[in-house]
């Protein structure tokens, strides 16, 4: 139990990044400003998860404290990395007899006014298209602990006890990347590692900052019969933890394709929180 634990902090997946690594290449260069050769800006308007978790996450490194290690944005095991493996056992959220998913959270009084009403009504756009609502907390030993720590992070899935959900004032508090934390702590994994990744993505392991390999294995998911999706908010951009302003990430066979610039939830998204969580009613 306490090795699944360890592991399953193992996975707060990957926005982490080594920052030195950063100062000369952006991973998240856009198409446009690598064709005229600047590689030390992020796009300022780039509202992508994708984008803004990783420059969130820059400088983040590896983290021991307690048993949490951070590697990107993800807080998990590594062993059990679209919706990881483990929602067949036990880190899906319980379904209520009236249909609904209630997951409850608390959210810190660091944020200000202004930042909480936007974090809790961007949890609410989960309940316009699934059955998730998520709710604040009235002791249930299970919750989301959504705090303003180091970057953008989260488990996956349901941890049986507080998680924290880490939403950085200082780059996190956009809906993109609400969303892609809360669909980690939903139980998904991110698009890039999904069992199928082969067949529309390549990895060049050549670019990747030496450590962060990891980040990239291909996990056995359960894709719920959705297609892989360039546009999902769990996609990471071509450039992501790229050591030397490669690509780590490219789309097959159009190699052009548009990959990792969701700003928020896809249609693909929404289905399969509605497959994976048996929403009736819902769009299918
Ligand atoms: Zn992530």
């Amino acid at each position: 139990m306490a090795l699944l634990f360890v592991l399953t902090l193992l996975i707060t997946v990957f926005c982490s990044v080594q920052g030195r690594s950063f100062q000369k290449t952006s991973f998240e260069m856009t198409e446009e400003n690598m064709e005229i050769g600047s590689t030390n800006n992020f796009e300022e308007d780039d509202q992508s998860a994708s984008s803004l978790i990783l420059k969130a996450n820059r400088n983040l490194g590896q983290r021991h404290d307690e048993t949490l290690v951070l590697f990107g944005d993800i807080a998990v095991h590594p062993k059990f990395i679209n919706a990881d493996p483990c929602t067949s056992r036990d880190c899906k959220w319980p379904k209520s007899s009236d249909g609904n998913v209630y997951v409850p959270y608390v959210i810190s009084n660091q944020y200000s006014m202004r930042e909480r009403l936007n974090i809790e009504s961007w949890l609410q756009t989960f309940a316009k298209s699934t059955c998730i609502r998520f709710f604040r907390r009235r002791g249930q030993q299970a919750f989301l602990n959504i705090t303003s720590g180091s970057g953008c992070t989260s488990y996956v899935g349901r941890q049986g006890k507080a998680q924290q959900v880490s939403l950085s004032r200082n780059g996190c508090v956009h809906l993109s990347v609400v969303q892609h934390e809360m669909l980690h702590a939903l139980g998904f994994d991110h698009e890039q590692t999904r069992s199928d990744r082969d067949n529309h993505v390549q990895i060049l392991i050549q670019n990747i900052q030496p450590g962060l390999e990891f980040a990239f294995r291909k996990i056995n998911t359960i894709n719920l019969n959705t297609p892989y999706d360039y546009n999902s908010v769990m996609q990471y951009g071509r450039f992501a933890f790229s050591r030397n302003g490669q690509p780590t990430i490219l789309p097959i066979p159009d190699n052009n394709a548009v990959i990792g610039r969701a700003t928020e939830m896809s249609p693909n998204d929404i289905l399969r929180i509605n497959r994976l969580y048996n929403c009736s009613g819902q769009q299918e």
